[in-house]
């Protein structure tokens, strides 16, 4: 199995690999560098992270995640879908109700 790594060098600190990381496995410290790291047990290898690196940082290596942490971390990456898809439904009703508020604009002169 293959997980994701940053190159601690190449960061520039920008947290998007974090806020779209299904299981919260990238981690931000704010000592040394300032740089966010991948704590490589919690990764499932969904790759969502690396086409959001503006500097293109984040590659895959190999590694083995014991199995009990990458049973914790999947159950950790549903969770995350369905809140998402929870909250994409949320979005969508408000702007039903929005657009439903709005007068309509006659077409007669
Ligand atoms: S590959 Fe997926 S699980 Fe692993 S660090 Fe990136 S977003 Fe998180
Ligand atoms: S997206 Fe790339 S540059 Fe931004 S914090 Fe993550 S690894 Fe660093």
């Amino acid at each position: 199995m293959a997980v994701v790594a940053i190159d601690l060098a190449a960061c520039i600190n920008c947290g998007w690999c974090r806020r779209v990381c299904p299981t919260e496995t990238i981690k931000y410290f704010s000592t040394g560098h300032r740089t966010h790291v991948v704590e490589p047990d919690g990764c499932i290898d969904c790759g969502i992270c690396v086409p959001v690196c503006p500097v293109d940082c984040i590659s895959v290596v190999d590694y083995e995640v014991p199995v009990i942490a990458l049973t914790e971390a999947k159950t950790k990456a549903k969770a995350f879908a369905a809140n998402q898809r929870r909250m994409k439904q949320d979005r969508d009703a408000i702007v039903a109700r929005t657009i439903a508020k709005i007068p309509k604009v006659s077409t007669h002169a």
